[in-house]
């Protein structure tokens, strides 16, 4: 009966039609909107240095803050933005506003903290993401190496022999590569020794609920040592208790981020944060 009505009334009349649609709808027009009108924000959260304290760099976690409701975190909308070919635009934004910051920092302390950006593996692995990067880099004169790249398991083996030339061309430009959440989804070692990657982040449903009077926590002691033999560092991310710390740091883990160090902070608050923890500072550990 729906149907008869016209396609144009289609959606009126059709019953099957769901709140879910509705809010795609709303979503997609207005992530267009939070794009041109600049509603999206980085927050960096510090990267530690855990044996001498010192915070060597950050991530960058896009917000958003809507005008009507509030922020919104990134599960919300990344996934979205990933169906409807809206996460490269998403990218470009994030990947100008971070190596914007990252100027500012360097002209307000002369410093430049590292900064490590999260790509979508669907956008990571086409032939347009290099020469974006570049062009950024170039446009910004940022130190190719002070800039890191996430990405996940998942947009590795989506389309393998462009991921992995991809990353190949950013190392050769001293861009870093990160595999993210490493261990959930679709680990696999076979194609983990076929990628040059520079850094492993340990998800953090492996450092959750390490109990310091069970320090040996096999899986973070496994992939630490599996780093060590491949030449790659770690990063332990969601670190939230003194516990989790000990652990990782009897592991080996040399470098951590998560709430018991700091969440994501505006950039003001993050520079403010780096600069009090860029000297070696005396840890409580
Ligand atoms: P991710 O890249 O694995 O980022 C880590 C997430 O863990 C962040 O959530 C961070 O706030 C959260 N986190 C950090 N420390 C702790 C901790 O100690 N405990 C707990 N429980 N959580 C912690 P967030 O910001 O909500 O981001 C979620 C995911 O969204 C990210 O996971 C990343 O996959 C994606 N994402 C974030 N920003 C971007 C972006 O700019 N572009 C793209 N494509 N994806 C992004
Ligand atoms: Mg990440
Ligand atoms: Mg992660
Ligand atoms: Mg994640």
């Amino acid at each position: 009966q729906a149907k008869a009505a016209g396609r144009g009334h289609y959606q009126l009349y059709d019953p099957l039609l769901d709140r879910a649609n509705v809010r795609d709808l709303v979503l997609g027009e207005d992530i267009q909107i939070a794009l041109t009108e600049e509603q999206f924000v980085l927050h960096y959260q510090p990267v530690i240095d855990v044996k001498s304290g010192i915070a060597v760099g950050f991530e960058a976690l896009i917000r958003w803050q809507h005008p009507t409701k509030s922020w919104i975190a990134p599960n919300e909308f990344i996934d979205y933005a990933e169906k409807h070919r809206l996460i490269e635009k998403i990218d470009r934004y994030v990947l100008r506003q971070a190596l914007q910051q990252m100027t500012i920092w360097r002209q307000q302390t002369g410093l430049s903290p590292k900064v490590s950006v999260n790509i979508s593996g669907r956008h990571f692995a086409s032939a347009e993401f290099i020469s974006t990067v570049l062009a950024l880099l170039d446009e910004f004169q940022i130190a190719p190496h002070t800039l890191g790249i996430e990405i996940t398991e998942r947009a590795v083996i989506d389309k393998f022999a462009i991921a992995q030339n991809n990353i190949q061309i950013l190392q050769k430009n001293h861009v870093r590569i990160l595999l993210d959440d490493f261990g959930t989804g679709y680990s696999s070692l076979n194609y983990l020794h076929q990628l040059t990657l520079d850094v492993i982040k340990i998800d953090r449903t492996f450092v959750k609920g390490s109990r310091g009077s069970k320090p040996n926590n096999p899986i973070i002691n496994s992939i630490v040592a599996l780093a060590a033999a491949m030449n790659l560092s770690v990063v332990a991310e969601g670190v939230e208790t003194l516990d989790e710390l000990l652990v990782l740091r009897e592991a080996g883990c040399e470098l951590c981020q998560g709430f018991y160090f700091s969440k994501a902070l505006p950039p003001e608050a993050a520079i403010a944060y780096f600069l009090a923890h860029h000297t070696q500072v005396q840890v409580s550990i």
